[in-house]
């Protein structure tokens, strides 16, 4: 049973632009995907899509063997990861990564044992206190990783989540995100248009253009072929 299954979806925004065409692909459990493309062919649209905050104009989309299209974002088995972190500036680090939990009224010490369990593996434990504003980029970057991970999802979807970040720490969030990856055990939907990211961290890469998937492939086969 796949993970994800995108069958056939089109989205058409008001006015007429179509930003996906017919983008059809099985994704396996705890692969890692990444969406590459030039800017406006419709990766994030896709991304937005399959977490449900854009409709789904025409075609299926199954998580495991559920027909999610008309499913809210907080009840699909998702978490998405966003580029500008999107963090809360009035809560705390720990509350930030609390949030979906608690509207999801998840019991108070369940959400303490789930914060306390993502600060660790992230290495924010020390940072639970404090306020967004207190935090380096990197910092918040995690932080942002960790409200995602504590909602446990079968599915991340991460939206160019290091281009913020500067050289270095990318290189460094590069290898962590890629052993984060393995420690949960789930899939991974990347959007990114940095190729060094597309050819170290994915298991499959997808390319776009003009919203429609050119091509599929390993990172080996798309660059090294002569
Ligand atoms: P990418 O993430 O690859 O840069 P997007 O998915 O953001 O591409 O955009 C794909 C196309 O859809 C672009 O032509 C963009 O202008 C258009 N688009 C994106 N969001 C909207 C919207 N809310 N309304 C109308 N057109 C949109
Ligand atoms: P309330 O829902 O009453 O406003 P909070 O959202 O402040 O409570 O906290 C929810 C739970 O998380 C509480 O059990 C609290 O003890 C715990 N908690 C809050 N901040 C931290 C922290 N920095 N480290 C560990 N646990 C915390």
């Amino acid at each position: 049973m796949a993970s994800l299954s995108l069958k056939h979806i089109y989205k058409r925004y008001a006015g007429g632009v179509t930003a996906v065409t017919d983008f059809c692909l099985e994704i396996p459990d705890k692969e890692f995907v990444i969406l590459v493309g030039p800017s406006g062919c419709g990766k994030s649209t896709t991304l937005r899509m399959i977490a449900g905050l854009e409709e789904i104009s025409e075609g299926e989309l199954y998580i495991g063997d559920k027909l999610v299209n008309d499913v809210a974002p907080k009840d699909r088995d998702i978490a998405m990861v966003f580029q500008n972190y999107a963090l809360y500036p009035h809560m705390t680090v720990f509350e930030n990564m609390a949030f979906g939990l608690k509207l999801r009224k998840t019991p108070k010490d369940e959400i303490k044992r789930r914060v306390e369990e993502a600060a660790r593996i992230l290495d924010i434990a020390h940072l639970l206190d404090r306020k967004p504003k207190a935090l380096s980029g990197g910092q918040r970057q995690r932080v942002a990783l960790g409200r995602a991970i504590v909602r446990e999802p079968k599915v991340f979807l991460l939206d160019e989540p290091l281009s913020n970040l500067d050289a270095k720490l990318r290189a460094q969030m590069r290898t962590e995100l890629t052993k984060l990856h393995i420690r949960l055990g789930t899939t991974f939907i990347y959007v990114t248009h940095d190729q060094i990211e597309a050819m170290t961290m994915g298991d499959r890469i997808v390319v776009m253009k003009d919203g429609l998937i050119q091509q599929v492939d390993s990172p080996e086969n798309l660059y090294n072929t002569p």
